[in-house]
C-alpha cells in the first residue's frame, strides 16, 4: 500500500512503525472474510481491510468523524485477521497508533466516555469488583438477562497465601477480575502443583496486568502497572519462585507486551523476567508427573481457544493435549477461530454485537453435547455461560478433577 504519511509523523517511532506496517498490506482482503464484525454487519469499514484504510487517512491527515471512531472502536481486537494475512500485517498495532492518533481529532459521545472512565477505575481494582461483583449477585432476579446471565451462579473469590514458603512454589498471579471470579481455578492450580510437588502463592501487592486500562485509552495507568508487576515479580523470583504463572491469556498476552507498552521506561532485565512468565499450560506440561495420565474414555468436553491464545499468543495446542492426558474426549466447535465477543470491556461497550457473536459461540460449542464447556481466559469464561447450557468452567478445574478421580 502506497503511503503519505506527513514528515513531522514520519519523524517519530510510532510514525515510522505504522508507516512499515501500512506498506505491508497488499490489499488482498483474505481477512475480511475472516473478520467476525465484518461477517455480522458486512461493511467493508467494519473489517480489516476498510479500518487500515480509515487509519492510513487518520494518520495522513484527512479530516475524521466520531463515525471512523465508530468503525475502528467495533474491532474486537480479536487478531484473527492477523492469523489469516500472508503478508504478515501487524494489524493490532496499527489500530492501537491510529486510534490513539484519532483519539487528538475526536471525541466520543459523553455517555461512552464516562462508562469508558468507570470501567478503567472500576475492573481493575480487585476490592472494588469484589464488592461490585457481590452486590450484582445479589441483585442477580432483577438484571436484564443479557447481563445476568454472564455471572457464575456459584463464585467465590480466591484465598492463596502470601508468604513466600520454604518449600519449591511458584507465583500465581491474581488478575483483576480473574481473582473474583475463578476463586475454583485458582483452588484447582494449588492442587495440580501440589501434585507436582509446588506450593502456590500470590503477591499482595501485586496489580491488574494492565490490559483493561491499556485498551481503555489510558496508557500511562497500565505503563505504572505493568512496572509495579515487573517488580514485585523480580523480587519474587529472586526470593525463590520457580515461575510466575498465568490462567488468563489476556494477561498473559498483555504480559508479552510490557516491551512495547513500556518502551524507553522498560527496565533493563524486563526480558530475563517476562521469560519466567508463563502460562499454565506450558508449566504443567514439563512437569506433570507421567502417571497423571488416563485412558482417553473421560467425558466429553467442548474446547473454546481464546482469541488471545490462538491469534495473539499463537498456543493453542497445549491446553487441549493437557486435557487428553487426563482422559477428556476434547472436541473444537465449528468456527472454533471466531471471537465469543467478550473482548475485555467489548461485552458492555458494543454490547449487541457482542451479544450476537456470544450467542453464535454458544450455539456452536453446546451443539456437540458436551458434559462442560471449557476455556482458557476470564472473558470467555464469563461470555459463554448459559444457565440452560452444560457448566462453563475453566480448563485447570477439569485437570483437577480428574487428578482427584
Ligand atoms: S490479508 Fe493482510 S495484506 Fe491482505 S488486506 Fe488483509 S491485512 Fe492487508
Ligand atoms: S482484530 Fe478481529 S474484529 Fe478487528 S479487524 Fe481483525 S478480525 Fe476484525
Amino acid at each position: 500500500m502506497q503511503t503519505r504519511l506527513p514528515e513531522d509523523l514520519l519523524r517519530t517511532p510510532e510514525g515510522q512503525e505504522a508507516d512499515a506496517i501500512l506498506r505491508s498490506c497488499v490489499h488482498c482482503g483474505f481477512c475480511t472474510a475472516t473478520c467476525p464484525t465484518y461477517q455480522l454487519l458486512g461493511d467493508e469499514l467494519d473489517g480489516p481491510r476498510g479500518r487500515i484504510y480509515l487509519i492510513k487517512q487518520v494518520l495522513e491527515g484527512q479530516p475524521a468523524s466520531r463515525t471512523t471512531l465508530q468503525h475502528l472502536d467495533r474491532c474486537l481486537q480479536c487478531r484473527n485477521c492477523e492469523t489469516t494475512c500472508p503478508s504478515g500485517v501487524r494489524y493490532t498495532r496499527l489500530l492501537e497508533i491510529g486510534k490513539a492518533r484519532l483519539a487528538r481529532q475526536v471525541q466520543r459521545p459523553w455517555p461512552q466516555r464516562l462508562l469508558r472512565r468507570m470501567l478503567a477505575f472500576w475492573l481493575p481494582r480487585r476490592r472494588f469488583n469484589r464488592i461490585g461483583f457481590s452486590i450484582a449477585h445479589l441483585l442477580r432476579p432483577l438484571l436484564p438477562k443479557r447481563l445476568a446471565h454472564h455471572l457464575p451462579a456459584h463464585w467465590q473469590p480466591a484465598s492463596l497465601p502470601t508468604k513466600a514458603p520454604m518449600e519449591k512454589h511458584v507465583v500465581l498471579f491474581q488478575g483483576c477480575v480473574e481473582s473474583t471470579l475463578m476463586g475454583p481455578a485458582h483452588e484447582a492450580t494449588r492442587q495440580l502443583l501440589r501434585a507436582c510437588g509446588h506450593g502456590l502463592r500470590y503477591l499482595a501487592q501485586e496489580h491488574c496486568c494492565g490490559a483493561v486500562e491499556h485498551h481503555l485509552d489510558q496508557p500511562e495507568a497500565a505503563q505504572a502497572r505493568a512496572l509495579n508487576n515487573v517488580h514485585l515479580w523480580r523480587a519474587a523470583l529472586a526470593e525463590g519462585a520457580d515461575a510466575i504463572v498465568m490462567l488468563s491469556s489476556a494477561c498473559l498476552l498483555e504480559v508479552r507486551h510490557y516491551p512495547q507498552l513500556l518502551g524507553e521506561q522498560a527496565p533493563k532485565d524486563l526480558g530475563t523476567i517476562l521469560q519466567r512468565v508463563e502460562g499454565l499450560d506450558s508449566w504443567l506440561g514439563r512437569h506433570l508427573p507421567a502417571d497423571f495420565d488416563q485412558p482417553g474414555n473421560g467425558p466429553v468436553v467442548a474446547w473454546h481457544p481464546p482469541c488471545t491464545l490462538q491469534h495473539g499468543l499463537r498456543q493453542a495446542e497445549a491446553i487441549p493435549q493437557l486435557l487428553a492426558r487426563a482422559g477428556y474426549r476434547v472436541r473444537l466447535a465449528q468456527d472454533s477461530h471466531l471471537c465469543c465477543g467478550a473482548a475485555g470491556t467489548y461485552t458492555l461497550l458494543q454490547a449487541d454485537l457482542s451479544q450476537a457473536l456470544g450467542e453464535t459461540r454458544r450455539q456452536a460449542l453446546q451443539a456437540l453435547e458436551p458434559a462442560a464447556i471449557t476455556t482458557a481466559n476470564i472473558g470467555c469464561l464469563l461470555q459463554l455461560q448459559d444457565p440452560s447450557g452444560p457448566p462453563v468452567r475453566h480448563w485447570a478445574e477439569l485437570l483437577a478433577e480428574r487428578l482427584q478421580a
